[in-house]
């Protein structure tokens, strides 16, 4: 057993964690946020140095990187500024259904794309009356001749507006028993947006702002069989996979939004001067930091070990289970404690630490929420009882 990451993997952390203290304004960051934009000039800078989509393989574009070296380049991203970094992941996560799922020719379209950042891509699972359980879907695709009609609604679908194509998940059998036994996965391009295709940008929302939060409206839109993903009836089979690997992902991101909270916090709590001394010097606060260094350990040790895993081709469902929920919930309480050392401080945004704390709340809700993390660590546990 090896703690240590090796030379390679050491460098590539060095790498992004450079490019993203360099290039990651806390002032754009904020002026992007009131405007709800993508910061699509970083993406794109971040992609022409290969940090993203980097496990993709160089046949595609990517560097085939492991998903370890991956979450690597997450957490540092998230750590310099939880919204651009998570911006800029979110992005690119979506791809993973191509990478693992798609044939040669729909490899060949999007992934060369999405690794030189001219391409941003969006998952679209979710439906109005279907969001923690998607084993049946109300989006329909019907097959005719050489092609498919969809219709039906996602919402909360992450880049909606801005990205260049859609993984739609879609029942094509609706007669199929489990009903998630009939479902696909199609590709819709951009270019489809218009009479039969809408996108609808939702709500102002509380945290990462920088992305756009969308419902798909689709109404009899017309889609080549050639969009499907691999093999029709497969997609729910397809998410489930994704998943496992997604949410790894996810959990660098907390791991690194944490990691950045507590950064911030250490630095306030060694200037910060009261009763005549820096706070850094009250015991309480001195726990306070223990907690938040355990905490951020612990979860990077499961999400490593979790990334370790998928890499030796072991799928884990259990690990991966654990280090999404676990990181997530941390990455709540660091932002929570980092913000009590500011003070009132913390409470503006002026301190970027308050910025933090409310991109943290999505992580216990997207790519399973926390409860449904616990679901499946809990049936792994009494395998014969649920
Ligand atoms: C900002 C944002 C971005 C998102 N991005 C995307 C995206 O890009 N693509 C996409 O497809 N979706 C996206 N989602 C949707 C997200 O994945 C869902 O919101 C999430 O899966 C929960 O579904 P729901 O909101 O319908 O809640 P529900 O499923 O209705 O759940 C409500 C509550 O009940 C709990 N619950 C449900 N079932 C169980 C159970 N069996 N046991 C215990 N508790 C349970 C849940 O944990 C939750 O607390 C996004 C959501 C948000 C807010």
């Amino acid at each position: 057993m090896n703690f240590e990451l090796t030379q390679s993997q050491r460098g590539i952390m060095t790498a992004a964690r450079e490019f993203a203290i360099k290039e990651f304004d806390p002032q754009l960051a904020l002026e992007l946020e009131k405007k709800h934009e993508f910061p699509k000039a970083l993406y794109k800078k971040a992609a022409s140095l290969g940090f993203v989509a980097p496990y993709v393989d160089e046949a595609y574009g990517g560097d085939g990187l492991s998903i370890l070296e991956n979450v690597l380049i997450v957490e540092e991203f998230c750590r310099a500024d939880s919204s651009i970094g998570l911006a800029i992941d979110l992005a690119a996560l979506p791809c993973k259904f191509l990478y693992r799922y798609g044939n040669h020719d729909q490899k060949t379209r999007y992934l060369s794309k999405i690794t030189s950042g001219e391409f941003g891509a969006a998952i679209a699972l979710t439906e109005p009356d279907h969001g923690s359980d998607i084993t049946s879907m109300d989006t329909i695709a019907t097959r005719k001749n050489g092609s498919y009609r969809l219709s039906g609604t996602k919402t909360f679908i992450t880049n909606g507006t801005i990205a260049d194509f859609y993984t739609v998940l879609c029942q094509t059998d609706p007669d199929a028993f489990p009903k998630y036994k009939g479902m696909s996965i199609l590709i819709v391009d951009r270019d489809m947006i218009g009479k039969n295709f809408q996108v609808n940008e939702l709500g102002e929302k509380m945290g990462i702002r920088l992305t756009s939060s969308a419902e798909l409206v689709f109404d009899d839109l017309e889609v080549p069989a050639k969009n499907v993903l691999g093999e029709a009836g497969k997609g729910f089979y397809q998410a489930m996979g994704f998943f496992e690997e997604s949410k790894i992902e996810i959990a660098a991101q907390a791991v690194g939004l944490a990691q950045g909270a507590f950064d911030m916090a250490y630095q306030y709590a060694k200037e910060r001067k009261q009763f005549g001394k820096p706070i850094a010097c009250f015991q309480a606060m001195q726990h306070k930091f223990v907690d938040m260094y355990l905490k951020i350990e612990n979860a990077r040790n499961l999400v490593y070990k979790a990334a370790f895993k998928f890499d030796q081709g072991q799928r884990d469902h259990r690990a991966a289970a654990l280090a999404k929920y676990y990181a997530a919930n941390i990455a709540n309480e660091v932002a929570y404690d980092a913000m009590q050392v500011f003070g009132g401080y913390g409470y503006f945004q002026e301190y970027k630490v308050e910025r933090y704390y409310r991109d943290a709340r999505i992580l216990s809700i997207y790519e399973g929420t926390a409860e449904i993390q616990k679901n499946i660590i809990g049936t792994s546990l009494f395998p014969n009882l649920t």
